[in-house]
């Protein structure tokens, strides 16, 4: 599904990724784990299309996509503090991306029901995202990434500075759909409790690169 090869990024000469490569099957979901600095957030930047690699490959469902801009290479992001639109209301915030692909308003409105539910958010599809809780916004942003559909969904410490009770609950629940969806998933952490509870499978991304 997704399959990224032999990647460098160097940083004014400094190396952050070099020659790593991963491989995520269809359906899985992989948690990432790494000493803060180790380049997590740059791979997934790499992935998403907002960073360019220095050489290097990545395949998503088989067809190369390194040269492609970030808005049409189908995946979701969710980073760690979120980054909703603060200007627009949760349905709006929510249907964004579909907007800027010229979805119908019909279509649009049931997409945005269908992930506000799987959410369980339903109720808030009105509501400022200013007043929305920490775990709302939560699971507003993963709603926001997973409305198009994404071939993989990414998430970039999703779940850090939460307290222990709401950590656990969006834990549990953040696996379930994802499960569900069948969502190709790419889950970074750096904490080992967390990633062994999502995933399928976790690796170190010291573990991923070759010198
Ligand atoms: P992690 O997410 O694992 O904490 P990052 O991918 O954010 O690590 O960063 C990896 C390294 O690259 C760090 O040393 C960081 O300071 C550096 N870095 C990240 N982004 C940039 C940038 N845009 N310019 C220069 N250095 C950067
Ligand atoms: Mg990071």
């Amino acid at each position: 599904m997704l399959d990224c090869r032999n990647l460098v990024v160097t940083y004014e000469s400094t190396p952050v990724l070099q020659n790593l490569s991963i491989y995520i099957g269809a359906g899985e979901v992989v948690a990432l784990t790494g000493p803060s600095g180790s380049g997590k957030t740059t791979l997934l930047r790499c992935i998403a299309g907002l960073e360019v690699v220095d050489s290097g490959t990545i395949f998503l469902s088989g067809e190369e996509i390194t040269p492609k801009p970030a808005h049409l290479r189908r995946i979701g992001l969710v980073f760690q503090d979120n980054q909703l639109f603060p200007h627009l209301n949760v349905a709006k915030n929510i249907s964004y991306s579909l907007m800027i692909q010229g979805t119908k308003q019909k279509l649009m409105d049931e997409k945005v029901a269908e992930v506000l539910e799987l959410v369980g958010l339903t109720h808030l599809s009105q509501r400022e995202v200013f007043k929305l809780s920490g775990g709302e916004a939560k699971r507003i942003a993963v709603a926001r990434a997973l409305v198009a559909q994404p071939k993989v969904l990414l998430l970039d410490e999703p779940l850090n500075g939460l307290d222990k009770e709401l950590h656990a609950r969006l834990l549990a629940d953040l696996g379930t759909l994802l499960r569900l969806r069948g969502t190709t998933t790419l889950h970074v952490t750096h904490d080992q409790d967390e990633a062994n509870a999502i995933a399928d499978r976790v690796l170190d991304i010291r573990n991923l690169m070759s010198h």
